[in-house]
C-alpha cells in the first residue's frame, strides 16, 4: 500500500525543547521532497504559527498550515460543536490566540458553558475555584490533552494532565479532550491531508499517545526511541508500532529501502513490517 503523508510529532521526535535531535532537519527535508507532512503536538501554549516559526528557524522549512496542535483542535472543536459558546480558558496565550482565530467568545466574568483547560504555567487556586464554579453551574469540561508530565529542559514538570485532573477531581467531571490520542484530532489530521488513513505514517516518541492514536485509527505507526517511551514500555503497555527507529534521521533510508524493494518493502506487507523493525 503507497505511503502519502507522515504525521511527525514535535517534541522527542524532532527536537528537546530548543535543541534540534540530531540530523532531525537532513530527514524532514529529504522526506517533504516525497511526502505530505503534517507536524503534531499536544502543546497548546504556543500558536500554530508559533510552532512553524521554530521548525523554520531549526532549519526545517514549515507553513502554519502544516502544524496540528491540541490547542488548535480545542479551538476547531469548539467551533464544530459549540459556536457561539462563551469559553472560561485556563491556559496560554498560544491557545487563547487560536480561540479567537476561530472567532471563540472568551468570557472573563459571568456564566460560561465551557471550561477549557490547557497547559498553563500560571495555574493557581484561583482559576480553578472559577472553573469549579462555572461547572457546577452546568458548563461542560474540555481538555487540549492530558498528558501527565512533560519533560522542560531536561525535568520532569506537571504537564496538562495534572491540571485537568484537579478539576476533574473537584468537580466530579470528565473532560473531553480534543488532542493525542483523541478520535477528534485523528479525524483532523486525515481531513487536512485528504488521504486515507493507512497511507499514513505517524511518526513518534510517545507510545500512549502518538503510537495508540495511529494504531487505533488505522495509521501505520514509527517509534522513535529519542523520547518518552523506551523499548521495554512497548510490553508494559501492549501497545506495538508497526516500526521502531533510533531516531527520525533513519526513516528517509528506511522508507526508500521499502520503495526500492516493493516486495519486501518493510512499508508494503506485515512480513514485510517484522523485518524492519530493530529490536
Ligand atoms: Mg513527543
Amino acid at each position: 500500500m503507497e505511503l502519502k503523508a507522515l504525521v511527525v510529532d514535535l517534541d522527542g521526535s524532532v527536537y528537546h525543547g530548543d535543541q534540534l535531535i540530531e540530523k532531525a532537519d537532513e530527514a524532514l527535508n529529504l522526506l517533504q521532497k516525497s511526502y505530505k507532512i503534517l507536524y503534531l503536538t499536544n502543546n497548546s501554549t504556543g500558536t500554530r504559527a508559533d510552532f512553524a516559526r521554530k521548525l523554520e528557524h531549526l532549519g526545517i522549512p514549515c507553513q502554519k498550515d502544516q502544524i496540528i496542535s491540541s490547542g488548535y483542535a480545542a479551538a476547531r472543536y469548539l467551533k464544530e460543536q459549540y459556536e457561539g459558546s462563551s469559553v472560561y480558558l485556563i491556559g496560554e496565550h498560544g491557545l487563547k490566540q487560536e480561540l479567537l482565530e476561530e472567532g471563540l467568545h472568551l468570557c472573563a466574568t459571568g456564566p460560561c458553558d465551557i471550561v477549557l483547560i490547557g497547559l498553563d504555567n500560571d495555574f493557581n487556586y484561583e482559576k480553578m475555584n472559577i472553573a469549579l464554579s462555572h461547572l457546577l453551574k452546568g458548563a461542560i469540561l474540555i481538555a487540549t490533552n492530558t498528558d501527565p508530565v512533560l519533560i522542560t529542559k531536561g525535568a520532569i514538570v506537571p504537564g496538562a494532565g495534572a491540571l485537568v485532573a484537579s478539576i476533574e477531581a473537584a468537580s466530579g467531571k470528565k473532560a473531553m479532550v480534543t488532542g493525542k490520542p483523541s478520535a477528534f484530532i485523528t479525524d483532523l489530521i486525515v481531513t487536512t491531508l485528504r488521504v486515507k488513513p493507512h497511507e499514513i505514517l505517524i511518526i513518534g516518541d510517545n507510545l500512549q499517545t502518538d503510537i495508540l492514536m495511529g494504531i487505533k485509527s488505522g495509521m501505520r505507526t514509527a517509534l522513535v526511541l529519542t523520547g518518552v517511551s523506551k523499548l521495554s514500555d512497548i510490553e508494559h503497555f501492549q501497545i506495538r508500532p508497526d516500526y521502531i527507529f533510533k531516531s527520525i534521521a533513519e526513516v528517509p533510508l528506511r522508507l526508500a529501502e521499502g520503495r526500492d524493494n516493493q516486495s519486501s518493502s518493510p512499508l508494503s506487507d506485515e512480513k514485510g513490517r517484522e523485518s524492519s523493525v530493530e529490536k
